[in-house]
């Protein structure tokens, strides 16, 4: 058994991937044409390679995941033709405004770490661009490495989160993604303040089809405990619990 105090705070879990950038960075698009591209190499057609994506995608929650259970496939290769060929930094730059709302979190009330599917290079990648590596104290990232490694909205996945950051208690998870389908998995395993992030009069790629964004079932109707924002700043109004300045 532990011999650490344990730590009361709650803990803030950010998404990293279009919700710590806007998707208007097309980053999405890149990576799914990357993607597109991997399952091609594979031999198969553009169509087969477009219905397979998307399959996994929706299956998985992230095409890899299928990609390693159905083919003789490196993750590590993948992710360096995929992830780790995006010119981020031609696509991203440092936006102070999410620089101060990292700033602005109360840390003697709250814990924050990032929560992503990507891989580790990747995720840094992003937060260095970002400047954004000292505002998390905490990365759970999908291990490639792993065989049969597990990536979000698997129920596996947010409990190792918990056990990486050492938190025991549901409702003291905080966490906001882009993804509807993330967010419906950790509302599964009982994370209380789950926000969904869906920018306004965007478009995003998933599981290799463009979106616009905001199309998914409504956070309303579905579950009533899901609030949603359209800007990341939009976060102090349904979380003001754990922001210095509570009066914005
Ligand atoms: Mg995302």
């Amino acid at each position: 058994m532990s011999t650490e105090a344990l730590d009361e705070r709650v803990i803030v879990w950010f998404d990293i991937d279009n919700t710590l950038y806007s998707a208007s960075s097309k980053i999405s698009h890149a990576m799914g044409e990357r993607i597109h591209e991997y399952f091609v190499n594979l031999g198969l057609s553009h169509e087969e390679a477009s219905e397979l994506h998307l399959k996994y995608y929706s299956q998985y929650g992230l095409a890899l995941r299928g990609l390693t259970r159905h083919h003789d496939i490196d993750p590590l290769d993948f992710d360096r033709k995929c992830d780790g060929s995006l010119p981020l930094e031609d696509m991203i730059k440092f936006d102070p405004a999410v620089r101060r709302l990292f700033e602005d979190i109360d840390r003697s009330k709250a814990r924050v770490w990032a929560l992503t599917n990507a891989y580790k290079p990747h995720a840094q990648r992003v937060l260095r661009i970002l400047q954004l590596e000292d505002q998390i104290e905490g990365l759970v990232f999908c291990d490639y490495e792993i065989p049969d490694f597990t990536c979000k909205p698997e129920a596996e996945y947010y409990k190792m989160a918990m056990r990486q950051a050492n938190a025991t208690d549901p409702s003291k998870c905080y966490f906001v993604d882009d993804s509807r389908g993330n967010i419906d998995g950790a509302r599964a395993q009982g994370w209380a303040r789950c926000v969904h992030f869906r920018e306004r009069g965007l478009e995003a790629v998933e599981g290799g089809r463009t979106k616009q964004i905001g199309d998914e079932r409504d956070a309303e109707i579905i579950d009533k405990a899901v609030e949603t924002v359209t800007t990341l700043d939009g976060l102090r109004s349904v979380w003001p619990e754990i922001f210095k300045d509570s009066r914005r």
